[in-house]
């Protein structure tokens, strides 16, 4: 049998990414973006071996867009596609693993969309549109939340009243499963461990942050709740505040709920810190210039990412090692350094040279003699997704 193509959708409500997986190719035969959706600007980018290339598709809505991509995608695929993998954002309690979509999975997203009614119904765009576009050629949801769902009780409840959860399914749900799965697999490889066998520390650190509690290979906590909003530090999100703030904010400032949220989601994190921007290449160079708030912002993320991994340590019986990940996690090295600092108390401590080695793809471990394992692992989520597929189609 020759290697099977996998195309992976990423649906946002205006834009898609997208990534054409082959099984025996480490790299993308192509990928892309689609961007600006439902606007006169809408625009396709694709890339592949040769080089970029952006057409626009002026008001092209999802199935349009897909439209232009299926074309490229079935030439580079050599005129055969053996199914599709769509990431979901919210999978609720209902999927603890990846699905093939039919009537009633597709029921069973949309019933979810309380939960995340931005990200679903996105997602659910993509799906429609590819399903009209490829009728014959069975598709597979991969659920952001689902790795979460061994969390223990103890682990994924909130302390308020019990009828919250049990009528409105208010709980702690997680996001980034699909990376935290990946690369906590990957890591045990690595290190030459039973991932069914061994106990590790995830950071993703990408412009959404969070940690997670793998053990076994099963995910035991996490740093994000009903929302992705809370734990760590991110680009543009605060992560935990006192849930308090709202009040405060409305009786002092007279802000509605909207515009609270809208503040914590949008214009907080890095980029509210540092007053200069969301993304951590810029606040790097600003911080070795000396601008305080980027000095601030840095300082900020890093004792909270600390914080956060001390506090995930409660959910491991022995510690195999910490991973990072995510555009920062596998790339700044200073944000690692500075991280394990702050964790001294657990026996961490770093290679300097090893650390500044592991950037732009490069995976190894970053410990000083006696340290714990610390590594970093490039995460893909898109090949994970193309994976689920591939194992749901061979089922
Ligand atoms: P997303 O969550 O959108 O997939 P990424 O995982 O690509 O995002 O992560 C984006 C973040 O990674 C940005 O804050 C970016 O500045 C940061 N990043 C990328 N390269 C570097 C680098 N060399 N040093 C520091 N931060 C980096």
């Amino acid at each position: 049998m020759s290697a099977r193509n996998i195309l992976v959708i990423n649906c946002g409500s205006s834009s898609i990414k997208f990534a054409l997986v082959n099984e025996a190719q480490s790299s993308f035969p192509l990928q892309g973006l689609a961007e600006r959706l439902g606007s006169p600007e809408a625009v396709i980018h694709f890339e592949n071996a040769s080089g970029k290339e952006s057409v626009n598709v002026p008001d092209a809505d999802h199935q349009a867009a897909l439209a232009q991509i299926l074309p490229r995608v079935e030439e580079a695929a050599g005129g055969h596609l053996d199914g599709i993998g769509h990431r979901v954002v919210h999978g609720g309690e209902k999927f603890f693993a990846s699905t093939l979509l039919n009537d009633e999975t597709l029921a069973g997203i949309e019933a979810n969309i309380q939960l995340a009614p931005l990200h679903n119904p996105a997602n659910l765009s993509g799906i429609h549109a590819a399903m009209n576009l490829f009728p014959e050629l069975p598709q597979v949801g991969v659920f952001d939340t689902a790795f979460h769902q061994s969390m223990p009780e103890h682990a994924y409840r909130y302390a308020v009243p019990d009828f919250l959860y049990k009528e409105h399914g208010v709980r702690r749900y997680g996001f980034h499963g699909t990376s935290h799965r990946f690369v906590s697999k990957r890591a045990a490889e690595l290190a030459g461990l039973p991932v069914e066998n061994s106990s590790w520390l995830v950071a993703h650190l990408g412009n959404g942050c969070s940690t997670c509690a793998v053990v076994n290979g099963e995910s035991r906590d996490t740093s994000m709740g009903l929302t992705p909003l809370e734990g760590l530090v991110m680009g543009t999100r605060s992560g935990d505040v006192d849930p308090s703030l709202h009040n405060f904010l409305h009786n002092t400032l007279g802000w509605d709920l909207a515009k609270i949220d809208s503040m914590l989601n949008k214009e907080s994190g890095l980029k509210g810190l540092s007053g200069l921007s969301n993304d951590m290449r810029t606040l790097t160079e600003a911080r070795q210039a000396g601008h305080p708030g980027a000095v601030l912002a840095f300082e900020v993320f890093c004792y909270r990412l600390a914080k956060s991994l001390a506090a995930m340590g409660c959910a491991l019986p022995q510690l195999d090692g910490l991973v990072f990940t995510g555009g920062i996690g596998e790339n700044s090295a200073v944000v690692r350094e500075r991280t394990l600092e702050h964790l001294k108390l657990l026996g961490f401590k770093v290679d300097g040279e090893a650390n500044a080695r592991c950037t732009r793809g490069v995976a190894g471990e970053i410990q000083a003699a006696g340290s714990p394992r610390v590594m970093v692992v490039p995460t893909n989520e898109e090949r994970q997704i193309a994976l689920d597929t591939l194992a749901l189609l061979d089922a």
